[in-house]
């Protein structure tokens, strides 16, 4: 049996745990000094690469060069973080709309850095177990798109690592706590980290967990705690010892190395207020040394309105879910900032019960990922952990319509599966186009992918069939396969979506779709009339060509009024009008194609008594 490691690849930090087979019981690795959480922060100096703490050392002399939050990046276009760059010191280049980030005149991919936090962890686990690891688990939080956790895959494969399976963080979390075990329940998993906040419901039912709403803010974590406690004090101390601080020309906030260790003091002192009622803060200038005595009613009335902030997303998912807060069974906290009292006293407000905390918060998504990595690697097939796609996938038709496959919020893995045709006749290649999105046309939706299926036998438009299957497996990667079933002949895809769409994309996307919805029912009902009118006219032509002797005169003028009347028709742009010009035609041509029917099976009929004349012979 291999052993899987189970990693928490976080926005702040980063850890690796495994099962301990003699107890049964996750465990998280610490490193040689004992500590467990590995600061997700990446140097690239002249003499190396530096990871954790040692990279969070540089991270004032060198803050071009010192990456951290890069998760906020992973599998993310230019355009979509656009937006982050004002909270990130470093320089981001644009290349092929894929991130790269400009550190000691060389890029670097978010994957690249991940891989280097990775790399550490794996190194660590390996020192701990004395052999090679080549296996994990890594979680993602469940908004994850695919591109985000195919970014993440990356970053492993680039550590050396081969994902075996991607897991949703509040999953994890979950599992942690074993409440996978629940017959059935809906759990909340409120996570509030260092720069982000993350509301997810799940719902649990026989060992499978699905997820049925996530909510958050993308820029609320403990760090804005550490923010406006520092601001505070750098206000004190200004107070008190403004003409010191005056003479030695030192501004607080402005001067990086002063900020700096004002900082680390705020978030010290904010760590201990988790534990104790009253701390003393200490921090030593070169001419005084400043003191203050903190109670923690201080910081709780200073991080208040944060922690309210954390409220509104979550009966906003809750709405989404569409549950009550007394719906929810129970209720898991994650993230180092719910060491807070005061985050835990909301939460538990919030929801009516009292939520877990036995496990290190910091700690318990790292520990469920490596439960999941016990699951795998003793073969344990009856859990399978669920998730939904967050928008709509399916295949363009004629005319640049969007035929949905496999509708948005289905649960994964999945598979659908669909039959089409050709358009034209002779017809030897079909572009296949893969979209998300959930908007009735394909030019408005997001392009996956294109590919060819070609090879096909020439057969008249609408004889070949072709069979279109998407399959999305647990880690939400999509692969389409199309079939031409008379031919047998296949092409297949797997979609990487390309890099880079945002969670507000997606809203944008939902939001848009009812937003359009009347007008974009409009247009593709007229592309479907014009559709239809094409195929009407199609075979219409081919039976003048073939039975023209079996029409009357009048009759073939008729049709032939008919169909120039809906040629007329289609090229305008009243559905109503081109429906009743392809009726009208249709009606026109009934008598010709009963007696061209007639004519056919006549023609089978007597071709079929020829041979059992022979037969009998
Ligand atoms: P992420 O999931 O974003 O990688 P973590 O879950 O490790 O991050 O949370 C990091 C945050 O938790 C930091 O802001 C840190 O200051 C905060 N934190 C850690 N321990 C405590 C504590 N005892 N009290 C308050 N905040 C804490
Ligand atoms: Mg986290």
């Amino acid at each position: 049996m291999s052993r899987i490691i189970g990693i928490d690849l976080g926005t702040t930090n980063s850890l690796v745990a495994y099962v301990d087979e003699k107890t049964n019981l996750p465990r998280v690795i610490p490193d040689e000094r004992g500590r467990a959480l590995l600061p997700s922060i990446v140097a690239f100096t002249p003499e190396g690469i530096l990871v954790g703490e040692a990279a969070r050392r540089q991270l004032v002399r060198r803050p071009r060069a010192t990456v951290y939050s890069v998760k906020r990046l992973m599998g993310r276009g230019f355009d979509d973080v656009k937006g982050e760059l004002r909270y990130l010191p470093f320089a981001i280049a644009p290349a092929d709309g894929i991130v790269k980030i400009q550190v000691e005149g060389r890029e670097v991919t978010p994957p690249e850095v991940s891989a280097v936090v990775l790399r550490a962890l794996k190194e660590r686990a390996e020192r701990h177990f004395g052999e090679a690891i080549e296996q994990a688990v890594i979680t993602v939080p469940a908004y994850f798109n695919d591109s985000q956790r195919q970014a993440t895959r990356d970053a492993g494969r680039i550590a050396g690592l081969d994902v075996v399976r991607i897991v949703n963080e509040p999953t994890a979390a979950s599992l942690a706590y074993g409440l996978d075990r629940l017959k059935r329940g809906v759990v909340a998993v409120y996570d509030l980290g260092g720069g982000t906040f993350d509301i997810s419901i799940l719902r649990v039912n026989e060992g499978i967990f699905e997820v049925l709403a996530t909510n958050g803010d993308t820029h609320l974590g403990g760090d804005d705690f550490d923010r406006v406690l520092m601001l505070w004090l750098a206000e004190d101390i200004q107070s008190h010892h403004h003409r010191e601080l005056a003479q030695a020309g030192v501004d607080l906030v402005r001067d990086a190395d002063a900020a700096q260790e004002l900082r680390l003091a705020a978030e010290a002192a904010k760590m201990r207020l988790s534990t104790v009622e009253r701390t003393t803060l200490t921090i030593p200038f070169a001419d005084f040394t400043y003191h203050r005595d903190i109670p923690r009613d201080d910081i709780e009335r200073l991080i208040a309105p944060l922690v309210a902030k954390t409220l509104g997303p979550c009966r906003q998912a809750l709405k989404d879910a569409g549950l009550g807060a007394s719906e929810i069974d129970e209720v898991v906290l994650v993230g180092g900032s719910t060491r807070v009292p005061l985050v835990r006293r909301r939460v538990q407000e919030l929801f009516g019960r009292v939520p877990h905390s036995q496990l290190n918060p910091d700690e318990v998504v790292a520990l469920g990922a490596a439960v999941q990595a016990h699951i795998l690697a003793g073969g344990i097939t009856d859990m399978l952990l669920l998730d939904v796609t967050p928008l709509s996938l399916g295949i363009e038709t004629l005319g640049g319509i969007v035929s949905v496959l496999i509708p948005r919020n289905t649960t994964i893995p999945t598979s659908a599966r669909e039959m089409f045709t050709t358009s034209v006749d002779g017809q030897t290649v079909v572009d296949m186009h893969v979209l998300q999105g959930e908007r009735e046309l394909a030019k408005d939706c997001r392009s996956l992918a294109r590919f060819e299926l070609s090879g096909i036998d020439p057969m008249p438009a609408g004889m070949p069939r072709i069979e279109v299957t998407f399959l999305i497996d647990a880690n939400g990667l999509l692969t389409t396969t199309a079939k031409e079933l008379r031919t047998g002949k296949a092409a297949a895809i797997e979609v990487k979506p390309t890099y880079g769409l945002s969670e507000t994309e997606v809203q944008r996307m939902v939001e848009d779709s009812f937003t359009y919805a009347e007008a974009d029912v409009e247009t593709r009902l007229l592309i479907e009339a014009r559709n239809e009118a094409d195929t009407v006219i199609t075979h219409v032509e081919r039976a003048l060509r073939q039975g023209a002797h079996l029409a009357t005169d009048a009759e073939r003028r008729a049709i032939e009024a008919a169909l120039a009347k809906l040629r007329q028709a289609r090229g305008g742009d009243d559905r109503h009008v081109i429906i009743e010009t392809t009726t009208a035609l249709n009606r026109a041509t009934e008598h010709l194609a009963e007696v061209m029917m007639d004519a056919a099976l006549r023609g089978a009929i007597q071709s079929r008594r020829a041979d059992e004349i022979m037969e009998s012979q």
